[in-house]
């Protein structure tokens, strides 16, 4: 199981000195499974403009994506993303049936791809689109042996995290999430126990999670909270603010990992094997 980041930051893109080695693209992880020729994309914000020109290129045309829910950061990457404006491309999203929460197919067609915010309709996509919707809880058979787990997360208008099973690897993303004191963590620990790889939402350092209470997001303290009490080999700091700097998201980093030496920071452009 390969991991890819080509987009490893919360809200908004950012760039510009002091945000260059952790880089500045919006949620989009590639997994590539040593069986499988197309890999399984988590989220589509403004990082997978990067890997749609690399499957292009690759000529790979058919496309599996995961959205674990619809705010602007994880979905703003699908209108420049290339392989949808190629006719020979077949692309399967995937996204839970939340109560009260549109679909994602009606939020493509009726929110995102419209004027006045984008001047081609969706029925004018190229691309074939194929919509999978489920319920939390439901395992869901990607193929090739790959099956995906899904667990609601506290976020406002709920996000959720998955956890890809591939033979005897497996991979947890687990973003927007608060990981807060009220928050009932049983669940969440059973669902990612003993995974090779947690990337986790790490948008705040401690200090600002106090003026941040209710925003969705937690920090690396939660993040190494969850690592140790459910056994994780590797822990992803990911979806990092971009109002922080290199400089300091390395301190973040370093004191994670004296923490919990399986932590790192993700950084766009990097890869891990499992
Ligand atoms: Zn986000
Ligand atoms: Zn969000």
């Amino acid at each position: 199981m390969q991991i890819n980041f080509w987009g490893v930051r919360g809200s908004y893109p950012c760039w510009g000195a002091g945000k260059d080695t952790i880089g500045g693209q919006t949620s989009c992880v590639s997994v590539t499974l040593s069986d499988r020729h197309s890999p399984i994309i988590f989220d589509m914000g403004s990082g997978i403009v990067d890997l749609g020109r690399d499957l292009l290129a690759e000529s790979v045309k058919d496309i599996t994506i995961v959205v674990s829910h619809f705010h602007l950061d994880h979905v703003m990457g699908l209108l420049f993303f290339k392989p949808l404006w190629d006719k020979s491309t077949t692309i399967t999203f995937y996204a839970p049936k939340t109560p009260d929460v549109m679909t994602l197919e009606t939020l493509l067609r009726e929110k995102l791809f419209c004027a006045p915010l984008f001047p081609v309709p969706f029925d004018q996509i190229p691309a074939m689109c194929h919509f999978k919707t489920f319920n939390f809880g439901d395992e869901i058979d990607l193929g090739e042996e790959a099956v995906l787990n899904s667990l609601a997360l506290n976020h406002p208008g709920t996000a959720t995290g998955y956890r890809l099973n591939h033979q005897n690897k497996s991979f947890c993303y687990i973003t927007d999430h608060e990981h807060s004191v009220e928050y009932n963590d049983t669940d969440l620990i059973e669902f990612v126990k003993e995974t090779d790889l947690m990337l986790f939402d790490t948008m705040y350092t401690p200090h600002d999670m106090l003026s941040h209470k209710g925003w969705g997001h937690s920090s690396w303290q939660s993040a190494v909270e969850v690592a140790k009490k459910a056994c994780v080999k590797r822990l992803a700091l990911f979806h990092t603010s971009p109002d922080y700097e290199d400089e300091k998201l390395l301190e973040i980093e370093a004191l994670a990992h004296k923490e919990f030496s399986g932590a790192f920071l993700a950084r766009e452009g990097s890869g891990i094997e499992l």
